[in-house]
């Protein structure tokens, strides 16, 4: 007798290239869903162009690193469904559907499209597009009728906003097509960036997963530390220091406490701490490296997984989308 598990869908968009903070936050969280849930995960290159419509030169270099890290990090393609949006034309039908009935005020009030709009001022981001990535969102979330969608506290109002759509189509249809997807709550380490705010690509402090060895070590060794300890003989506050953070993610308990000890007593200077965290850093990126160097040297391989994928998540969305169209008589 098989037991169907219960399903969840996430996606990443390929604007840039991934870094521990993505690895620490979303991929260790990824990997762990694949042994409770039937997992989909997908590069969400459609969405990318909401905000990087203009410049789309690095969209399928950023979509195939993508990839090559999730596999490199722990996803498997054998137990996880892992495709790309713009594969699945679906994807673009059900977002127009639902663009129908969208009422305008339910994206206006979401607080991330004035947020963004603040944040990112050199792109002109008054676009129709951007305005309505939510429903592109919730077309994606639903084409698949996922149980969970795995997500931060800051994103449950877009997940609210799929399940008022999803809401919406089933009553305006008389039709329960849409089941309305719950959140998985996923709790977000704070990754510190090399300069001591939060590890983001906007900052240009990123420890990227594609970084090499060496340049993960120069980029440990210019971390900014405790602003006050000028001097090898000053002692140190590790409260304060980017790369105590580090020696709390990646540290064994009884090294962080030694740490913290012989900073504030000047025992263990900077240079040193570092040299610590970055042997454990690499320890851990180590495997990930190896696996990325196999997928580099095997493209055809990254392209069956895709394949595979995409034709597994094209039934589901075909089947979806049959039932849409069924309901509104189209
Ligand atoms: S010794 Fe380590 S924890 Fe203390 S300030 Fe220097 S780098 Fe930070």
């Amino acid at each position: 007798m098989t037991i169907s598990r219960k399903r969840v869908l996430s996606g990443m968009q390929p604007s840039g290239l991934l870094h521990l903070g993505n690895y620490l936050g979303a991929l260790e969280n990824w990997k762990g869903l694949q042994t409770e849930f039937e997992c989909f995960f997908f590069v969400a290159d459609w969405h990318a162009l909401s905000t990087n419509y203009a410049d789309t030169s690095r969209i399928r270099e950023f979509s195939r690193e993508l990839l090559i890290d999730w596999i490199a990090a722990g996803i498997d393609p054998e137990r996880s469904t892992v495709f790309i949006q713009s594969r699945i034309p679906e994807h673009a039908v059900l977002h127009l559907l639902l663009s129908m009935m969208t009422p305008i005020s339910w994206l206006e009030r979401n607080p991330t499209y004035k947020e963004k709009q603040e944040e990112i001022k050199e792109k002109d981001l008054s676009t129709y597009g951007f305005l309505g990535y939510p429903v592109l969102q919730a077309a994606d979330i639903l084409l698949y009728k996922p149980d969970f969608v795995p997500v931060g506290k800051d994103q449950l109002p877009h997940l609210e906003l799929t399940r008022e759509l999803a809401r919406r189509f089933n009553d305006i249809y008389k039709k329960p097509v849409f089941p309305e997807p719950k959140e998985h709550l996923t709790k977000f380490p704070k990754v510190m960036g090399t300069d001591g705010r939060k590890m983001s690509k906007s900052y240009g402090n990123t420890i990227n997963l594609s970084d090499t060895e060496p340049v993960v070590r120069q980029k440990l060794k210019t971390m900014v530390t405790d602003p006050a300890r000028v001097r090898r003989h000053d002692p140190g506050n590790p409260d304060l220091c980017a790369v105590y953070d580090f020696h709390k993610i990646f540290s064994l308990p009884m090294i962080q406490e030694q740490i913290n000890t012989e900073c504030r007593t000047a025992a263990i200077g900077c240079i040193d701490c570092k040299k610590l965290v970055a042997d454990r850093v690499v320890e851990r990126m180590t495997p990930m490296w190896d696996a990325r160097a196999r997928l580099n040297q095997d493209p055809s391989y990254l392209n069956d997984i895709v394949t595979e994928g995409s034709r597994r998540a094209g039934e589901i969305a075909k089947e979806t989308l049959h039932d849409v169209n069924e309901a509104m008589n189209i």
